[in-house]
């Protein structure tokens, strides 16, 4: 116990220095950060960005039986294996060989980064984790997966952390993730590289209760020489990391939305919201994080199109900082590894003032939408 007790608090003197460097980070990231609004920096940012104000459980070793939760350990391999990805999404790009094939249609593709990178996270997070449910946007042909697409590291800061009461328990029999191995592929392809982003969620009881984004453009208008890319992560009940959580003054009404699928009934819908400014960019992960970071108070996109891996690790995050990702209708969806995989029912995401927005939605936007 006596030797336990002292790897724990050379772990937390660990620990409290990683948070030294993270706050470092996250202000020099602030500074580059240049926004046409004026986003403000909430009071309770830092109840989010510090477990001691959230649990109030820091001063308890992370886990008694010396191994952490299974939930953490996923996702601490899903904060590596995002990375990775991350970075064969930036290769395939250097490369210059996109290899585009069309789905269902020219707004609707896939590219060789979308399927290396489906296939090393798919392959990666097996591999540690063989009992659990793994569900990828991309259909891809059951095959041997070369050993350097496979990420066998951990995140060790988040191993460090402790994991919430409610799941502790968990098995990995219980958890789905849901992997959008590239969201914003019509962007990539176009080189709007800041809307790409590789979303990994994990989902328990059909509920997103954990997620990753790895944007890996994140930076490139700097130019050469800048450090490209960032990697968001979420626990519910545990907070949000990665990023500096900030908030539009409460009657500011932004609305970001689709830029390539866009209909009659989005733009219908959009309207009636009574936006002070609209802002089109590609990407669901993309533009949740417009929300977390002040750029955007809402995303509405009433239409289908939107799928379950798009919306799982985006929803977590938002949910851990107190925002709502809901359907038109203002329903949750459900991450089930057995549910329609489309959001039939469009995409209604805020961090503040939900409601409004559900109640702006016309009956005849409700009525062109099919409840999931
Ligand atoms: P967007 O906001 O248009 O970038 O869409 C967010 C996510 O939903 C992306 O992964 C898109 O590929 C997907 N999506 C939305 N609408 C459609 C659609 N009509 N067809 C295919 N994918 C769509
Ligand atoms: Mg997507
Ligand atoms: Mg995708």
């Amino acid at each position: 116990m006596e030797k336990k007790l002292a790897e724990f608090r050379a772990r937390r003197r660990r620990a409290e220095k990683s948070k030294m460097s993270e706050a470092d980070l996250q202000s020099r990231q602030q500074s580059a950060d240049v926004h046409d609004e004026q986003p403000q920096k909430t009071d309770d940012t830092t109840a989010h960005h510090n477990q001691e104000d959230v649990t109030g459980v820091e001063d308890r070793p992370p886990n008694m039986s010396g191994s952490p939760a299974v939930v953490m350990r996923l996702v601490a391999s899903a904060y590596k294996v995002a990375e990775k990805a991350g970075s064969i999404v930036r290769k395939v790009l250097h490369s210059g060989e996109l290899g585009v094939v069309e789905k269902t249609g020219a707004n609707d593709l896939q590219t060789l980064a979308d399927r290396l990178a489906q296939k090393s996270i798919c392959a990666s997070l097996s591999r540690h984790f063989p009992n659990i449910t793994i569900i990828g946007e991309e259909d891809l042909p059951a095959e041997k997966v070369e050993e350097d697409l496979i990420e066998k590291g951990q995140e060790e800061e988040i191993l460090q952390k402790s994991c919430p009461e409610e799941f502790q328990d968990l098995k990995e029999e219980e958890l789905v993730v849901w992997v959008d191995p590239l969201d914003g592929t019509k962007e990539y392809t176009e080189g709007l590289l800041d809307n790409v982003t590789v979303l990994i969620g994990i989902a328990y009881g059909g509920r997103a209760i954990a997620g990753v984004i790895n944007q890996p453009f994140y930076n490139y208008q700097l130019g050469p020489g800048a450090t490209l890319g960032r990697t968001l992560w979420a626990v519910l009940g545990l907070g949000a990391f990665g990023f500096q959580l900030q908030e539009l003054p409460g009657d500011r009404r932004i609305v970001t939305t689709t830029r390539s699928h866009s209909n009659k009934v989005v733009i219908e819908c959009i309207h009636a919201m009574e936006p002070h400014k609209v802002i089109r960019v590609g990407g669901a992960g993309n533009k949740i994080i417009h929300l977390i970071e002040g750029r955007a108070s809402a995303y509405v996109f009433a239409s289908a199109g939107c799928k379950k891996w798009d919306t799982c690790a985006p929803e977590a995050i938002l949910h851990a900082v107190g925002g709502k990702l809901t359907d038109m209708y203002g329903n949750a969806y459900c991450y089930h590894a057995d549910v329609k995989h489309m959001n039939s029912a469009g995409v209604l995401a805020t961090l503040r003032n939900h409601e409004y927005y559900v109640s702006r939605v016309p009956p005849s936007v409700l009525q062109a939408l099919k409840s999931d």
